[in-house]
């Protein structure tokens, strides 16, 4: 982080005043979204203000209140938890004169534009405040509080909404900053209940925060496998829920399982709105079933912490657009919020958001649940269509008739990714729902041409493999071809294969491709076969996300955390950081928006002298003006392969050299701890919802590809048919399956062994404009 702003050309725009604040629970990832907002509008030359203790600040007025920040004043604050600028929940907001004070202060303070980082209520808040600012303003002009010049200048409020909330209760956006990072801490959390519970054959109830959203407890059932959950948005009578949760808990003990997880929203409800506590699920649990039952409600400890990579990422970008999109409001467009859908940054209007969120409410007071779910986002619903399949798989007749009912398989190849266990998890429980037998190929391509090695999954065997990391089938880069194409063929065929999902990386891709390509020549290979990217490289052509790259990412950024408060501690260090990520730069890039380092080398772009030169003259300027305060450890990214020439031994030599011994520099190589261990919650649920899509994409394509034969009994190739073979991936704002033999031959660079478009460009002005290594 550098500590001089960058050169302000005063003259390019009319300066705005633009103010932040953050409201309603604070959420990690707050101190983020102000920091990019703090950043980004000093980089646009604005002057910009913390409005202090969220709307109170606004009410109270004042400089004690609203203060202006400068570039140097939000250092460090990536890895903060909670809000350094306050936050509190202000009754005198919701009353009309709290807002006519809260608009006399703006305008004493020279504000025009509001920037509000919170959750739906903030957010309501704003979206009024907003509608009323031409009467407030009026009256304050009628009052002669202020003058008609003055009316003139902030006749229009500028308001732009970053959605900050752990529960994820906002319409118009996939995740709220925060959510994420609750998720994570409740998921450690389960994870650690889950050993004593097993060790004492226990059944725990756990209560997660989520008055009106049950999408923390919804993901947290799914992430660490639990037996059952209550959320607000599916309530069900009291009989239903003791008689269902009974029925998937036993089974579950029935065959074998030692422990249950039981997870409840804190708003979950039953069908009469009467609310469902944790002691009601107790009682249920040891009266009929007898199990030795506890209750943990986590409390606070879900929002504590500092934020997890994807919410650092999240709030920085989200700040960045906000006063993007300040900057560009006119007195007519309507207000706006900024989201995300998939891997996409949008902007939706605030009062369409707002409407939105507040159905949901409506719906579930109305009794109208099929409304409220299907009015929350897609993911969620997906989610818990999924959930509901895979308990009720235990217990009832599987969904699919005798006659629909397939053979499927999965394998994993390449380097192991976080989330490769979840979905082999998820696609034998959700294929047992359907009544297909699901199969695990051992040992990659080479274990089944040498050894055989597949067998049928059983269910027992994979009960705890959301939390483990690594590949518990067992992972390599051998290809088919490598491995005996004819092999893997005549296997596919005496177990009768129907359809394969394979889970993996660069090496995964070239294996579907070969078994697309083979196609004609062995018919046991007409079947659908579904990659599913896991790489921690996110390299994979035809995604911009791969399993295994968040874990990875987090595990970069808690390093690089670690890293920096040594070279804070030593005040005169900063260290260079190797990653890892093959030939693609994104990991690197990554990290350096998510942990705040000075720079990033890639190997798209290589280093240069020049660059390297200004990059070691900006950290003698950065160490020489640090005078003894304001230390932040100042760290250096370099992919492993940005340059043949400079390794990263040399580069730390090179700056220590330089630095004329006013500071040293250290080295620092993560390795394969980028691997990362446990799989982080986004790694988790999403290998669940792929492997499901997988599952559900076989079921449907599968007689596309079955019948591609003439008469006289030849393949016959069609581009529908060659569809049948898909990478399912996420590209920008959409979860897709496309062709591989499309990706494949279009969109792959065959010699770096990556995808030929680069996805993460923005990412690397926006890292770098954040720490003032460019203006953008
Ligand atoms: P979280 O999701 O963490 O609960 P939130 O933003 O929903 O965050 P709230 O307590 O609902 O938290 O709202 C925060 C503040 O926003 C309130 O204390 C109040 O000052 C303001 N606010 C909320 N709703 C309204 C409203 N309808 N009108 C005016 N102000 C409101």
């Amino acid at each position: 982080d550098d500590s001089s702003s960058p050169s302000i050309d005063a003259a390019a725009r009319k300066q705005r005043n633009i103010a932040v604040m953050t409201s309603g629970g604070d959420a990690p990832g707050m101190n983020a979204n102000v920091r990019a907002i703090v950043r980004s509008a000093i980089n646009k030359n604005c002057r910009v203000f913390a409005v202090h203790e969220g709307y109170s600040g606004l009410v109270n007025g004042g400089p004690e209140y609203i203060r202006e920040m400068k570039w140097v004043d939000v250092r460090g604050w990536l890895n903060m938890g909670g809000t350094n600028i306050g936050t509190a929940r202000c009754k005198e907001f919701r009353e009309r004169w709290g807002r006519l004070k809260a608009c006399k202060n703006m305008i004493e303070a020279g504000i025009d534009a509001l920037i509000v980082c919170g959750g739906d209520g903030s957010l309501t808040g704003a979206d009024l405040f907003r509608a009323e600012w031409p009467d407030l303003i009026k009256e304050l002009l009628d009052k002669k509080d202020i003058t008609e010049e003055t009316y003139h200048t902030y006749k229009h409020l500028n308001i732009c909404g970053t959605v900050g909330s752990i529960d994820n209760d906002m319409s118009g956006t996939d995740a709220t900053i925060g959510a994420f990072s609750s998720l994570d801490r409740i998921c450690h959390a389960i994870d650690y209940i889950d050993a004593t519970a097993n060790s004492h054959q226990r059944a725990f109830v756990i209560e997660v925060m989520g008055r009106h959203c049950g999408w923390l407890a919804l993901m947290a059932a799914i992430a660490t496998s639990a037996d059952y959950v209550f959320i607000p948005e599916k309530p069900t009578s009291v009989d239903e829920w003791s008689d269902h949760m009974c029925e998937a808990v036993s089974q579950h003990r029935a065959r074998g399982k030692r422990k249950t997880i039981v997870v409840v929203a804190e708003g979950a409800i039953s069908s009469n709105l009467t609310p469902i506590t944790c002691e009601d699920v107790k009682k249920v649990l040891v009266d009929r079933l007898g199990l030795d039952t506890r209750v943990t409600t986590l409390g606070h400890v879900q929002r504590g912490g500092p934020a997890v990579a994807f919410d650092r990422f999240l709030a920085t970008l989200q700040g960045v657009a906000a006063v993007d999109a300040v900057l560009e409001g006119t007195p007519e467009t309507p207000s706006p919020m900024i989201g995300i859908a998939e891997n996409k940054i949008v902007r939706r209007t605030l009062v369409d958001a707002v409407k939105l969120t507040k159905s949901v409410a409506k719906a579930i007071e109305d009794k109208d649940f099929e409304k409220a779910i299907s009015l929350r986002d897609s993911e969620f619903h997906e989610h818990l269509k999924y959930l509901i399949a895979m308990n009720i798989a235990d217990f009832r007749e599987p969904s699919l008739p005798v006659e629909k009912r397939k053979n499927f398989a999965i394998i994993n190849v390449g380097a192991p990714a976080g989330g490769m266990n979840s979905a082999t998890y998820a696609f034998a429980n959700y294929c047992m729902s359907r009544g297909h037998v699901p199969y695990a190929i051992y040992n990659g391509f080479s274990g089944l041409a040498r050894h055989e090695s597949i067998r049928t999954i059983d269910w027992l065997n994979i009960e705890n493999w959301n939390s483990l990391g690594g590949s518990e089938i067992g992972t390599n880069r051998t290809t088919p071809e490598e491995a005996d194409l004819g092999l893997v063929a005549y296997y596919f065929e005496k177990y009768q294969l129907d359809g394969l999902v394979v889970v993996g990386g660069f090496e995964a891709l070239e294996s579907v491709s070969q078994l697309e390509a083979s196609r004609e020549s062995y018919p046991s290979l007409r079947i659908p076969i579904v990659l599913i990217p896991a790489t921690i490289s996110n390299n994979v052509p035809g995604t911009e996300y791969s399993l295994g790259s968040d874990t990875c990412l987090n595990k970069l950024v808690e390093y690089c955390d670690i890293i920096g408060q040594s070279a804070s501690a030593t005040r005169n260090r900063c260290f260079v950081v190797e990653c890892q990520g093959g030939n693609c730069g994104y990991m690197a890039t990554m990290a350096q928006l998510c942990a705040g380092a000075e720079c990033s080398y890639v190997p798209e772009e290589g280093i240069s002298l020049e660059q390297l030169e200004t990059d070691i003259q900006t950290l003698k300027a950065g160490y020489a003006s640090d005078k003894g305060r304001n230390h932040t450890g100042r760290i250096l990214i370099k992919s492993e392969k940005a340059s043949k020439a400079l390794s990263t031994e040399v580069i730390g030599q090179m700056i220590s050299l330089e630095s004329e011994g006013r500071f040293d520099s250290r080295t620092a190589i993560p390795g394969h701890v980028q691997q990362g261990g446990i799989p982080s919650p986004i790694d988790r649920t999403r290998a669940t919802r792929f492997a499901i899509k997988a599952v559900e994409f076989m079921e449907e394509k599968w007689s596309v590809v079955h019948n591609a034969e003439d008469e006289i009994g030849e393949f016959e190739d069609s581009d529908e048919v060659s569809a049948t073979a898909a990478v399912l991936g996420i590209e920008r704002s959409h979860v897709k399956f496309r062709s591989v033999k499309t990706i494949w031959n279009n969109e792959t660079s065959h010699g770096t062994r990556m995808r030929r478009e680069i996805f993460w460009e923005d990412i690397r002005d926006i890292a770098d404009m954040l720490v003032g290594r460019v203006k953008i």
